[in-house]
């Protein structure tokens, strides 16, 4: 059967059921998905929490399908309280979903209805889903070689890397190059890292095939190992953003006046900072941070976003970051500061030279694909071993490690956008924005993969 066929039954178009996880970096992708598939011809439906709740106006050619998930208050800070919350959603939202699934079911007619496509935090979902004979695919939003750290977790417990030892961080783990023990996975305690982890491959054990926000061209090696792990399909389709430029999904207003202010600046001579949408520093570390940015030299647009300092939210101060006393004047005219960017367009832009970065997976993959080398500073979860990559196998930046002292950050800066080895940096990464396009590009090997995902999702 082709694809127009199958596409539709009895004269309706197929249906394809999405799941996102309710934080920014789980969403992006998702509704870069929802884009693909709709673009494909399927007919999409969002599930949602409360929490984090998309605006469905912005998607007027999505149904989006609210699911009580019983919360109130505000949203987690620290990094183990962001898991413990993970697991929260999944509990509450269990019985609600079946109903309302159930419910979706008879209104679209079973057969109508391809597929679940749930974040692969969401195992409960996966679950219910699964007890309804709905067929699911879990989208994994980080990179190839994070997700073949979580299926090693146990492996790496009983040959002793995990839990770490502080002596022991800078050993290789050999089962996992490049990574060193520094590099794991890690969310908060050893045993909540170990539950997360586990609960993610069970998702992914309960799936019929496992969707990867990442490209044959970046993670070649790690895609075949992964390929040789897992008995289920895995459908390397990203860089996703690629794809489906638009997608309306970000939980903070952007403020746009940036890009004008970056229109009036030279070609690749600024620095883009931004930790993205859950670390936190310490307020000394954004002290460090500020005056090694003023020192620099460096003209730069710098993201502080509301909760970037874990003491203002301490303090119940979640609107606004104070900066140091006379980082202003000491950098006027030279840079300037918001609370939330349009990253892709701030990346994409000729006149950002570099990118410091807590190295998330969207980040780096956004990063990369528009040629900007990065300054690496890594918080938790995958961003230690994205950070390894950046700097060890694709070399398209490095790290700025240890305890954060301004003069070190001035330095590093300076090696980033005005060094020698920042602009082979630069040079690397914009053959890895060549190779992203190919991989996107008609017949690459990210627009063949969407192709036998839709396949897929049609022979479920
Ligand atoms: N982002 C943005 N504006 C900002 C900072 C981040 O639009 O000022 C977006 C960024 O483009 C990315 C996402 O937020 O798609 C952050 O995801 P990532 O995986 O990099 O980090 P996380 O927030 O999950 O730690």
């Amino acid at each position: 059967m082709g694809h127009n066929a199958a596409l539709a039954v009895a004269g309706r178009r197929r249906h394809v059921l999405l799941f996102p996880l309710a934080y920014q970096g789980h969403i992006n992708p998702m509704f870069r998905l929802a884009g693909i598939l709709h673009a494909r011809g399927f007919a999409v439906t969002v599930f949602h929490t409360h929490f984090n709740a998309p605006d469905p106006s912005r998607h007027p050619q999505y149904r989006f399908v609210p699911v009580p998930d019983g919360m109130s208050g505000p949203a987690p800070v620290a990094i183990e309280d962001v898991v413990s919350h993970i697991f929260a959603l999944n509990a509450a939202c269990e019985a609600p979903f079946r109903d309302i699934l159930a419910a979706i079911l008879d209104e679209y007619s079973k057969d109508a209805v391809a597929c679940l496509v749930a974040d692969g935090h969401l195992l409960s979902m996966v679950q219910v889903a699964t007890r309804l004979s709905v067929p699911t695919l879990v989208l994994r939003t980080g990179s190839a070689a994070c997700f073949s750290c979580f299926l090693a977790y146990p492996l790496l417990i009983d040959r002793g890397y995990l839990p770490v030892q502080e002596s022991e961080l800078e050993t290789e783990v050999s089962e996992l190059p490049p990574y060193r023990v520094r590099d794991l996975m890690r969310v908060g305690s050893h045993d909540l890292t170990r539950e997360l982890l586990a609960h993610v491959v069970a998702a992914v054990d309960a799936s019929a095939g496992v969707i990867l926000n990442t490209f044959d061209a970046l993670e070649r090696r790690e895609l075949e190992k992964l390929r040789r792990d897992l008995t289920l399909p895995v459908f390397d389709i990203g860089p996703l953003h690629m794809f489906s430029p638009v997608t309306e999904s970000s939980l903070l207003r952007e403020d746009r006046s940036c890009l004008e202010w970056l229109d009036a600046r030279t070609p690749a001579s600024v620095l883009y900072v931004s930790f993205g949408s859950l670390a936190c520093m310490s307020s000394r570390d954004l002290v460090e941070t500020a005056w090694g940015i003023a020192s620099s030299g460096v003209p730069f647009l710098w993201v502080v976003r509301p909760g970037l300092v874990a003491a203002a939210v301490e303090e119940n101060e979640t609107t606004a970051t104070r900066l140091p006393d006379g980082f202003e004047a000491a950098t006027r005219g030279r840079g300037t500061v918001v609370s939330w960017a349009p990253q892709e367009e701030v990346l994409r832009h000729p006149a950002v030279a570099g990118f410091w970065t807590h190295c998330g997976w969207n980040s780096t993959t956004e990063s990369v694909c528009e040629g900007v080398p990065m300054l690496c500073r890594p918080h938790f979860g995958d961003q230690m071993g994205n950070a390894r990559y950046v700097e060890h196998v694709w070399k398209v930046g490095f790290e700025v490690g240890g305890k954060l002292e301004r003069g070190a950050v001035e330095a590093a800066i300076r090696r980033l956008v005005t060094g020698s080895d920042g602009a082979e940096m630069r040079a690397r990464a914009g053959e890895l924005k060549k190779a992203a396009k190919e991989c996107t590009g008609k017949a690459g090997s990210s627009d063949l993969a969407i192709g036998k995902l839709v396949d897929h999702m049609l022979s479920l």
